[in-house]
């Protein structure tokens, strides 16, 4: 899929309609998901990796995958992955491209077998987003500006998000999985997201909508 992007401005969705999907955002809805559970209220941001062929990217193959339309024909390890039914709220791409799937008021399905603060099934409470990468290569700065920008947007409209309910899948998946690993460099990603003058989109939205 490709993307322009100059380098010097990255993708921040400047707001969140009310119902739930980021403007300005690539959008790809995904059948992936359902309901969350009668009132509950979003709480927890969980930050993932993908890369499809692992290590590879840029070849849409990520946005085909949360859509179920995976070209198993087109490396041998989609066959691994070809039943899988997966997604997350929104990937950022190398470049800083957003791509939403699902909407923030929805249930993605993108932590599977998962706890936080004693409770299981994050899905039901969280939003997930993916940074298109690997657990050993470094993230790309317009990725660190983006999720900045993306995660002071939720902060916005999902206050329970606090800074302690920033977390790794990793976190909520200890033993089964590694993502975003250890090339994530959480003291750059909080670092920014203490300077307000970084991603931080005008509040146009109206959060009793959410
Ligand atoms: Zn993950």
């Amino acid at each position: 899929m490709a993307r322009s992007f100059s380098g010097q401005s990255p993708s921040f969705p400047e707001t969140l309609d009310p119902d739930g999907w980021l403007r300005p955002a690539l959008r790809c809805p995904s059948p992936n998901f359902n309901d969350r559970p009668p009132g509950e209220v979003v709480s927890l941001l969980v930050i993932h990796n993908i890369s499809l062929p692992p290590g590879q990217f840029g070849g849409g193959y990520v946005e085909r995958f949360f859509c179920n339309d995976l070209p198993v024909a087109d490396h041998p390890y989609f066959l691994t992955i070809q039943d899988f039914r997966v997604s997350a709220h929104c990937l950022i791409a190398r470049d800083g491209a957003m791509t939403q799937f699902v909407s923030l008021r929805d249930r993605a399905w993108h932590a599977g077998a998962s706890s936080f603060g004693g409770r299981t099934n994050c899905n039901d409470f969280s939003i997930g987003v993916e940074l298109e990468g690997a657990d050993d290569l470094a993230y790309t700065a317009a990725q660190y500006l983006a999720l900045t920008g993306f995660t002071r947007l939720v902060q916005k409209f999902y206050p329970a998000i606090t800074r302690e309910r920033i977390v790794g899948h990793d976190t909520v998946a200890p033993g089964r999985k590694t993502d975003p690993g250890p090339a994530f460099d959480w003291d750059h990603y909080f670092d920014l997201l203490n300077q307000p003058s970084i991603g931080s989109p005008p509040l146009t939205g109206d959060p009793s909508c959410i």
